[in-house]
């Protein structure tokens, strides 16, 4: 397997769980990384806590272009290059359509789908002048299945989904690689984003219960690996679930 020494890896939404887990996977293995997301704070402590690292931090909200722009440029002057965009941002604010809850379909559209377009769009020019890249998403076992109180969640999953494979099929010529991880439920704080409290138990239930959902470590492992494969090897899709999970 290729080395993940030196690439240079920006991580949206690295301020805890999965994207975490990959900064420091990352970082033990020798990437250079740029993380962004909205707690800037978390990012700092992780930034502080990978001492022998080279990383570098900034706020970045996903539904912002010029966040996501300047994230790009952040790893342009620090490194001169960008191997891997990791697009891993996302909210989860389920309930069923009847509770007419706009506000949050409309931030779930805005930072689950705009916010993996924002962040290729970032990277994409740079990538095609290097003749190569690797862009990452994390989607979902959402992406494939209908959950009842899910639907707009699972849609911007699904959506995801047919944009990454889209990225695949135009960028190909390009020598520019997407791959989008597909994780069941993982331990993590994305059950905070749900304020259906009915639904927020359920799912905090299903993610939490020790000994059953995955750790965002072993969805770090499924990224690294990845990234590792060499250039001619695309992998599509990694999809990871808790064996235990339907
Ligand atoms: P976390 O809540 O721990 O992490 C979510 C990350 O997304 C945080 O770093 C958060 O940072 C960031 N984020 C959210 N909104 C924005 C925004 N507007 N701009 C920038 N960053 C943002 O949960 P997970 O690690 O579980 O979630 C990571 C991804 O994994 C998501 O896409 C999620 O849909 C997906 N996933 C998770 C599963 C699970 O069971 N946990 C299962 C399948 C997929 P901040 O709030 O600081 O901005």
């Amino acid at each position: 397997m290729a080395s993940l020494k030196d690439k240079v890896v920006i991580i949206a939404g690295a301020s805890s769980g999965i994207g975490e887990a990959t900064a420091r996977r990352l970082a033990t293995e020798g990437a250079k990384l740029v993380i962004g997301a909205r707690r800037v704070e978390r990012l700092k402590q992780l930034a502080e806590s990978l001492q022998d690292a080279e990383i570098y931090y900034q706020a970045a909200d996903v539904t912002k272009p010029e966040d996501m722009e300047a994230l790009a440029k952040l790893a342009m002057d620090k490194f001169g290059r960008i191997d891997v965009m990791f697009n891993n941002a996302g909210i989860m604010p389920t309930a069923n359509l009847s509770e007419l809850r706009r506000n949050e379909w409309r931030q779930m559209l805005d930072i689950n789908i705009m916010g993996v377009l924002n962040g290729i769009a970032a990277v994409l020019p740079i990538m095609k002048k290097q003749q190569s890249g690797h862009i990452i998403a994390t989607d979902s076992v959402a992406g494939h299945l209908v959950y009842p109180g899910s639907a707009v969640y699972c849609g911007t999953k699904f959506a995801v989904r047919a944009i990454m494979e889209g990225l695949r099929q135009e960028e190909r010529e390009n020598n520019i690689r997407s791959t989008i991880i597909s994780p069941g439920a993982v331990d993590t704080e994305l059950y905070t984003t749900i304020n259906d409290p009915k639904n927020r138990e359920r799912v905090k239930n299903n993610q939490r219960t020790p000994g059953f959902g995955l750790t965002s470590e072993q969805v770090a492992d499924a990224v690294a690996y990845a990234i590792g494969t060499p250039e001619n090897v695309a992998i599509s899709e990694i999809l990871i679930r808790p064996t235990k999970q339907v």
